[in-house]
């Protein structure tokens, strides 16, 4: 399918729906049997209803997930080190992955924050981005998106808090956060 030349997109801000946003493209593309992959930096080792969503949405849409949880949160155990060398991994994959003639759309989940958080740097975006098939489609996703990649990209959306029932004591909820 003639689809013209990659675009790069980023959700970034401090509102809900930056990754829903995301799997909703993936939703829209496999519609039209397009090929792609979503990597989830950080959140990897948790379940999210994605994980299995995507095992039936369609074989041409994968899901890879290649982290271990949010880095200094209570129930973090790991040290920094371990978090880096997982992220390291990850932005690996992502370069085989942009290089994939296969691929149409590649989702990088929580990329941006990871950069903000200094388990990557800002030049493994740069440099993924340096590297991509002409023709492919790069979302980048988490809050934080540094100024350098906003410059790059075709399409930046700030997702903008107004409300989040967090802030009422109202904890993630299957389903919609997860
Ligand atoms: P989502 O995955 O729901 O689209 P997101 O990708 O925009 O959220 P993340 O920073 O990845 O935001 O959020 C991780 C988790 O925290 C998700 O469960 C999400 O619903 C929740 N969350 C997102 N924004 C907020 C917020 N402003 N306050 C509290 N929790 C939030
Ligand atoms: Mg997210």
């Amino acid at each position: 399918m003639k689809r013209g030349d990659g675009l790069i997109l980023v959700n970034t801000g401090g509102g809900k729906g930056k990754t829903t946003a995301a799997l909703g493209i993936a939703l829209r593309a496999t519609g039209y049997d397009l090929h792609g992959v979503m990597i989830q930096f950080i959140k990897g080792s948790w379940f999210y209803g994605e994980k299995k969503s995507f095992e039936n949405l369609n074989p041409n849409f994968k899901l890879i997930t290649h982290g271990k949880g949010f880095v200094g949160i209570i129930d973090d155990k790991l040290p920094f080190e371990e978090h880096k060398k997982i992220a390291q991994e990850a932005v690996e994959i992502a370069k085989k992955e942009v290089q994939n003639k296969k691929n149409d759309i590649v989702i990088l989940d929580e990329i941006n924050y990871a950069a903000h958080g200094k388990l990557i740097s800002v030049k493994d975006i740069l440099d993924i981005i340096k590297i991509k098939n002409k023709s492919l489609d790069l979302i980048l996703t988490g809050n934080y998106a540094h100024s350098s990649v906003i410059a790059l990209a075709d399409t930046v959306t700030e997702m903008k808090e107004i409300k989040h029932a967090y802030n009422k004591g109202k904890l993630a909820k299957i389903g919609i956060d997860f």
